[in-house]
């Protein structure tokens, strides 16, 4: 697919970019391999200043990134400003913390001499990232590759190419030092050539699960190291001692922040019997209460989706539950605006048959089901390919906190929304991938943890 900006708001198509030429991926491939080598020598403390100031210039510049990352993907101006801001946050949190994270580790050994693990870069890494947060997921490989010293190549989602450059141009203007980033507009053949190239030693992608695949087999053929973060169908388990009123007010945001294009969106709502039509009727008020319209307005608040084609893909999928017996408790009607918008729909009577049941739903579309034990909500919140992340929601944290650990995620929240922070983990089990992105776990998803023994 070209490399096109189409404002979702207005299907204006905005910029349209050209592909890479293979010259430019050999010559990117170069400058980003002898950075690296250049990088091996040099103290980590010169690239953490070089990150702070990333993070100054995005905290400049949040309301012009912001509107960047509105105008390709269509998101609420207010949360690509807070997106911008939580890069700033990841950006700030590397440089603060690699230096000490990065340092030697000592080990007892009944060996001769003293052991340490040194802790070192290894080569380029080929990033492959989503349009959903089009800023905040470059920055989740850029930062921690960066204070490593693992220069890195991006291939962005075709749909995000102005969020892209304008990411390339932030680190530019930062001052590091040229193939830090290099951002490429690639077709799938150029980034398996890219993955198989012997200077390029990690690949990372966060999208769907047939991306996933693709892409990790090419790394598999190359034996390469990769990390995979893919899609959730995340439970919101509202237990049975749960105040509906709270659970609620966090369920919606859950479910339509971001046009509820999120990897970690609670999709499936699992309800305690008798809590279960309190819940459905409170969830349809704020889901009505929600007002669609132009991103850039401070006033809306739900913002079109991605993509005439998300749109369709999602749409279709609402039609066909429906066809195999879910019921429509509250939207799918046609929203009478130009954009891609698509009604806050809540879907209900969903059973194991039915294809939504097992499907991940990318958009405002929530399922909910009702459950008449912990066991019950466990078992069906388990049943899924997938394993992302989840919430729980209960009176009593301690109740809420023994749930939680019988969900099979990377991720759990009791009593609160799921939110990514810098110093929090994040990833998934299961079909949601492997490996972990963000704090000391994700630092060293591409470092060399090098034994050294010295008799
Ligand atoms: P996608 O189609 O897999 O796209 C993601 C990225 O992968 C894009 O840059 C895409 O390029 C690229 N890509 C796809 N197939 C490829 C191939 N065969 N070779 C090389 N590159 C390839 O994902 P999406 O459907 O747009 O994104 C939504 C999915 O991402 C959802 O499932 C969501 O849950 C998941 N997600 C996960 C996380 C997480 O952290 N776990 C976070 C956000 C989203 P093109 O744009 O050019 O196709």
């Amino acid at each position: 697919m070209a490399y096109q900006t189409v404002n979702p708001y207005t299907n204006e198509v905005v910029k349209t970019y050209d592909f890479a030429t293979k010259e430019e991926i050999q010559e990117s491939l170069a400058t980003t391999h002898s950075l690296y080598k250049e990088w091996r020598n040099q103290p980590i403390a010169d690239r953490a200043k070089i990150l702070h100031k990333v993070a100054d210039i995005f905290r400049q510049k949040e309301d012009e990134l912001a509107k960047i990352a509105t105008t390709d993907m269509g998101k609420l101006f207010k949360e690509s400003k807070g997106e911008v801001e939580l890069c700033a946050l990841i950006a700030d949190y590397f440089a603060d913390h690699g230096e000490e994270l990065l340092a030697p580790t000592p080990i007892a050994t009944r060996a001769t001499g003293a052991a340490e693990i040194e802790k070192q870069s290894t080569g380029v890494i080929m990033a492959v990232e989503p349009w959903n947060f089009p800023y905040y997921q470059i920055m989740r490989v850029f930062a921690p590759n960066f204070i490593v010293g693992n220069p890195m190549i991006l291939k962005h989602a075709s749909n995000t190419p102005g969020s892209a450059a304008a990411f390339q141009a932030a680190v530019e203007e930062a001052g590091a030092p040229k193939g830090s980033l290099i951002n490429l507009f690639l077709d799938y053949d150029q980034v398996g050539d890219i993955i198989s190239d012997p200077r390029v030693q990690g690949i990372a992608l966060t999208g769907s699960k047939r991306g996933g695949q693709s892409v990790a087999k090419a790394a598999g053929e190359s034996l390469k190291k990769n990390s995979m973060e893919l899609g959730g169908t995340d439970a919101f388990i509202v237990l049975s001692d749960a105040d509906v009123k709270k659970a609620v007010d966090l369920a919606w945001r859950a479910r339509l922040y971001n046009a509820g294009q999120v990897c970690t969106s609670s999709k499936r709502f699992i309800v305690a019997d008798n809590l279960y039509d309190d819940f459905l009727a409170q969830l349809k008020a704020k889901f009505a209460a929600v007002k669609p319209g132009d991103p850039m307005d401070p006033k809306t608040t739900l913002a079109p989706m991605n993509s005439k084609r998300a749109k369709d893909k999602l749409q279709a999928q609402v039609d066909q539950a429906v066809q195999a017996g879910a019921q429509v408790y509250y939207g799918n009607q046609p929203i009478d605006l130009p954009g891609q918008f698509l009604q806050p729909t809540i879907l209900t009577n969903i059973d194991q048959k039915n294809p939504a049941y097992y499907e991940e739903m990318f958009g405002p579309i929530a399922q909910v089901y009702k459950v008449h034990s912990d066991e019950e909500a466990i078992e069906l919140a388990n049943d899924s390919e997938l394993g992302l992340g989840g919430i729980v929601f209960s009176a009593d944290p301690k109740h809420g906190k023994e749930v939680a650990k019988q969900i099979e995620t990377g991720m759990v929240f009791v009593n609160t929304f799921l939110s990514s922070l810098p110093e929090l983990p994040f990833g998934g089990v299961k079909g949601s991938g492997y490996g972990r992105e963000l704090s000391s776990l994700g630092l060293m998803a591409f470092v060399n943890e090098k034994l050294i023994l010295t008799a």
